[in-house]
């Protein structure tokens, strides 16, 4: 008969995915407080991260490193011990493990050697933020960590210009009045919603279409803090661009080549009704990349 979580004897031989707190250490559930305190070994990013948050809940337990630099080495331990009869959670620094965090090669290898795989679920950044984002929900892209160049970014986002679904991703404080522009240029006039510091202390939540809230950063400077961004499907918000299908950033790129970064912003804005501001600042950063 195989152990009941949470019983103190040893558990059932398997992987054990466990969720972590993204910021609250109370959001934690009793089962996973049981798994990690009775697994034979923690697989996890940073050993000192995870021995912190063992050490908040009183727990004393093997670590063994695993991030995508060593993921190939240690896998064959991490499968080997489960094999042997052995008891491994997963963790990651904070959140659901294989969430834009490392997991995936494991899980699949475990399936693939007939090892069992239990699922201990949790917090997540991502489906935190859509509870409160007050975004649709109904369908969402999660399109993980946004490129960090701008040029990559609106080819990124411009690629889901059409997607019939709420857009969500993580982004750093420090680019985010960058990556809303650059959302802004290449989607249009949509609702977003700025969720940072989840179930932390300074909890935010900034909502606004994707230039005000990028007029909002570039004028206050970058936040501090764990961002991530949902922004509202295509919908009637964006009917003001219905019928064309020259993006901002395609007129801007035309009119650059005519005018002067000035005239470009002052044309652009007057024909897509987008603030002048914002695509001076965007004809400067395409001009400098040329
Ligand atoms: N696996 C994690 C999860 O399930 O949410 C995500 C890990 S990913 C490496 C870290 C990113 O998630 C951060 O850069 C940030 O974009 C987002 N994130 C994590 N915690 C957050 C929080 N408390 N508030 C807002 N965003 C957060």
């Amino acid at each position: 008969m195989m152990a009941e979580i949470g019983s103190g004897k040893k558990l059932p031989a398997g992987l054990y995915v466990v969720a972590t707190p993204i910021g609250n250490l109370s959001d934690i559930s009793a089962r996973a407080k049981e798994v990690l305190k009775n697994v034979d070994l923690i697989a996890c990013e940073d050993t000192r991260m995870t021995g912190k948050l063992l050490g908040a809940y009183l727990i004393k337990k093997a670590m063994l490193p695993y991030h995508e630099h060593n993921g190939s080495l240690q896998r064959p331990k991490i499968l080997g011990k489960i094999a042997a009869g052995g008891s491994v959670a997963l963790v990651s620094d904070a959140g659901t493990p294989l969430i834009s965090d490392p997991g995936y090669k494991l899980v699949d290898d475990a399936y693939d050697n007939g090892l069992r795989v239990v699922a201990i679920p949790g917090p997540s950044a991502v489906v935190t933020a859509l509870s409160i984002a007050g975004m649709p929900t109904d369908r969402f892209l999660f399109m993980g960590f946004a490129p960090t160049k701008t040029q990559a970014r609106t080819t990124w986002f411009e690629a889901e210009k059409n997607t019939a679904a709420s857009l969500v991703y993580y982004e750093s404080a420090k680019r985010i009045a960058g990556s809303l522009r650059d959302a802004a240029t290449a989607l249009g006039p949509r609702p977003a919603a700025v969720c940072r510091e989840l179930t932390k202390k300074f909890e935010e939540v900034v909502r606004g279409t994707l230039e005000e809230i990028a007029d909002r950063y570039e004028t206050s400077g970058p936040p501090k803090g764990e961002i991530v961004v949902v922004i509202a499907p295509p919908g009637k918000h964006d009917s003001e661009t219905a019928g064309s299908d020259i993006s901002t950033e395609a007129l801007l790129v035309a009119a650059l080549k005519h005018m002067t970064v000035k005239s470009a912003a002052a044309f652009v804005a007057e024909v897509t009704g987008e603030k002048r501001k914002g695509l001076y600042a965007r004809a400067l950063e395409l001009t400098a990349e040329k």
